[in-house]
């Protein structure tokens, strides 16, 4: 069981972060944190596409795309599923859980937990 630094709760029972509602930077600067969007058979075959690299494998790109390309047909069958955030759990339109690495810098549009946008650590 992983718990959340910021609300306590176990990830893998929670369906949204109570507390992560916005970023703060070192600034003094706050914004309103983006909730989880699960993503749509569209957004996962333009991942998948991201991956058409001359330099990778045949093998490599099925690792690492077989997940998506897994969950695509889940959605061709089940048109209403929506993903949970693979790392930590959360429902669509939820907030993250601390650290997570799906969550994204409202100021950069990047990664949050490896942006440069100085996030105020916790
Ligand atoms: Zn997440
Ligand atoms: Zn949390
Ligand atoms: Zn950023």
């Amino acid at each position: 069981m992983v718990k959340c630094k910021l609300c306590n709760q176990d990830m893998s029972k929670s369906d949204s972060c109570s507390k992560n509602k916005r970023i703060i930077y070192l600034d003094g600067s706050r914004l309103p944190a983006i909730k989880f969007k699960s993503p749509t058979i569209k957004d996962l075959e333009l991942s998948i596409k991201k991956f058409e690299n001359p330099n990778f494998t045949k093998s490599l790109r099925k690792k690492l795309t077989g997940n998506m390309q897994a969950t695509i047909e889940i959605m061709k069958k089940n048109p209403n599923t929506k993903q949970r955030c693979h790392d930590c759990n959360v429902i669509n339109g939820g907030f993250h859980h601390n650290g997570c690495d799906e969550e994204i810098c409202p100021r950069c549009k990047g990664q949050l937990i490896t942006c440069r946008c100085k996030k105020k650590s916790i």
